[in-house]
């Protein structure tokens, strides 16, 4: 085993396995102790069902991308993707890992490659088709859908106070947050001789005479 210097890795490497979708991850790991390797190569792999399992500890380098392994983490979605696509969920977990390691690793969408991209860092990498035209295609989709989940949503802009009246007298203040009217429920009902309550269960502001 080597061990892989975390601040190393400024790639991440997508594959497929070009195998069965069924094939499951003790049989993967069989299949490359197999071939001679200490564990499996890749450092998480995902499964038609969108499950995420954990391959080769991210602290030791891989043996998935022949010429980049020792700047790099793999992550593998189980399956032959050359004629089709992963499975929703499995996409969806794929950009959830791999948003996870960007967060950790400190990367950006642009360190995310197929890998068939290896060919483009080094020359002594091996060509391959990996991870399959069809999962290939989506590599921009998905690096998309890593940014985006990298970024946190826009906090909604608030304008200025909103002076609330009931019948001629201020009973406070509200707010217009993204184009609606915020008014403050319990000063207004008080000031027109109402109750008001607040039920969690059913999340409902309740007001009564
Ligand atoms: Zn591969």
């Amino acid at each position: 085993m080597t061990a892989l210097n975390p601040k190393s890795v400024n790639l991440l490497v997508v594959h497929h396995t070009a195998g069965n979708k069924s094939d499951t991850v003790a049989q993967i790991r069989a299949q490359h102790l197999a071939k001679g390797w200490s564990d499996i190569g890749y450092h998480w792999l995902i499964d038609d069902k969108g499950k995420i399992h954990k391959g080769r500890p991210e602290d030791e380098q891989g043996a998935h991308a022949y010429g980049i392994n020792e700047r790099s983490l793999g992550v593998c979605v189980i399956g032959d993707y050359s004629r089709s696509k992963p499975s929703d969920a499995a996409l969806s977990s794929l950009v959830f890992v791999l948003a996870d390691l960007c967060r950790r690793f400190r990367l950006k969408r642009e360190n995310i490659i197929g890998h068939r991209d290896a060919v483009r860092f080094t020359k002594t990498a091996t060509p391959t088709e990996c991870p399959g035209d069809a999962f290939y295609a989506l590599m921009p989709e998905i690096r998309r859908r890593v940014e985006q989940t990298l970024t946190p949503p826009p906090t909604p802009k608030a304008s200025d106070e909103v002076r609330v009246f009931v019948n001629g007298q201020q009973v406070g203040t509200g707010r217009i947050i993204e184009g609606k009217t915020f008014v403050p429920v319990a000063a207004i009902a008080q000031a027109l001789g109402c109750s008001v309550e607040w039920d969690g269960d059913a999340m409902a502001v309740k007001i009564k005479k």
